[in-house]
């Protein structure tokens, strides 16, 4: 498949302190990130979706690029990867992302924790593609691992080799890999306004203003001090997570819908975005107008919907995020902090 690495960041050269022959006694690399996928469930295009927008991306429009179910992929060194997100779509993104394949001979993986944000099954499904006896860390709050140990499917991950471990929300906590060696990494879940993956709703409850630790943001920071944001679902705003957000570097945030009406408009779909616990982009109470007073240095959407006009490029809807400082994530964008 087609996949664009625009605005790919020159890493060789993304050391600091390397580069007159003598190693300074601290080395701190920059933070990488990759976006494996930047679409909401489904991806873009969709299965069984013929909207105008899935229709272009099929037909090979280079306004509407392709795009994998969201999921994103960070290193303090470029050895050891962690995961935000295990996608359906994780085969496919490791075959797409030569930093996450294994060094030749025999068996491994540069992919060592995987951090999981909510139990969606665009969130979790991707974890069935570890199996295969391959050593991971995987964190995710209490609630998540709950549903995860409540699905026998996810047997496959044996413990022998997957060891699951509980993230406090509120807690910076160090990343290892299963044997406890340090990623570099910390991470920092925070409850976020959501609900509770679909498939648990109970019959005839809405699935809103659900248990803390359904729906977490996740704030992923190095040993040098870098650090970002990634929120992929948000039901509300909460001052909470305002302040939280305030004078960040980087935000990746939930683009789902451009507006809560658009899915029953298109004829797509019976459920406003608030009922699928997604604000929408545009809009007085919209992403948007919420963030655009945080003094965020960089923002940009993922989970992106492909019912959503400003997935294309050539949209009127995206030229009004891009004045406003937004970008929309790509597969396959890299980012260094
Ligand atoms: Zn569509």
């Amino acid at each position: 498949m087609r996949r664009s690495r625009l605005n790919v960041a020159n890493f060789a050269n993304a050391g600091r302190g390397f580069g007159n022959g003598s190693f300074p006694a601290f080395v701190f690399l920059d933070m990488r990130i990759i976006v494996l996928g930047a679409a909401a469930g489904g991806g873009f295009p969709q299965w069984n979706c013929g909207c105008p927008n899935c229709a272009r991306a099929r037909r090979g429009d280079p306004a509407a690029l392709p795009r994998t179910q969201c999921s994103l992929a960070v290193s303090a060194d470029g050895e050891g990867w962690l995961l935000l997100n295990a996608a359906p779509d994780l085969r496919e993104q490791i075959a797409a992302t030569p930093a996450l394949q294994p060094r030749e001979g025999g068996r491994g993986s540069p992919v060592k924790a995987v951090v999981v944000s909510g139990g969606d099954v665009d969130a979790v499904a991707g974890l069935l593609h570890l199996r295969e006896s391959q050593t991971l860390a995987l964190y995710a709050a209490r609630r998540v691992l709950t549903l995860i140990a409540a699905n026998p499917i996810f047997r496959v991950l044996n413990p022998a080799s997957v060891a699951r471990r509980e993230i406090m929300l509120g807690r910076r906590e160090p990343l290892t890999d299963f044997a406890g060696r340090p990623l570099g990494l910390a991470i920092e879940a925070f409850a976020v306004p959501g609900k509770v993956a679909l498939y648990a709703e109970e019959e005839g409850e809405e699935g809103l203003g659900t248990a803390e630790g359904d729906t977490v943001g996740l704030a992923v920071s190095d040993e040098a001090g870098a650090s970002f944001h990634f929120v992929p679902a948000c039901a509300a705003f909460s001052d909470a997570l305002l302040d939280r957000l305030r004078g960040a570097r980087l935000v990746f945030f939930d683009g789902t819908l451009w507006t809560d009406d658009e899915m029953i408009r298109l004829g797509l779909g019976t459920k406003t975005g608030r009922r699928m616990g997604h604000l929408s982009v545009s809009g007085g109470d919209g992403t948007l107008a919420g963030l655009a007073q945080l003094g965020i240095a960089r923002k940009v959407f993922v989970h992106v919907n492909n019912s959503n006009p400003m997935i294309l490029e050539d949209s009127p809807e995206r030229a009004i995020l891009a004045r406003a400082g937004w970008e929309v994530a790509h597969d396959g964008m890299e980012i260094a902090l």
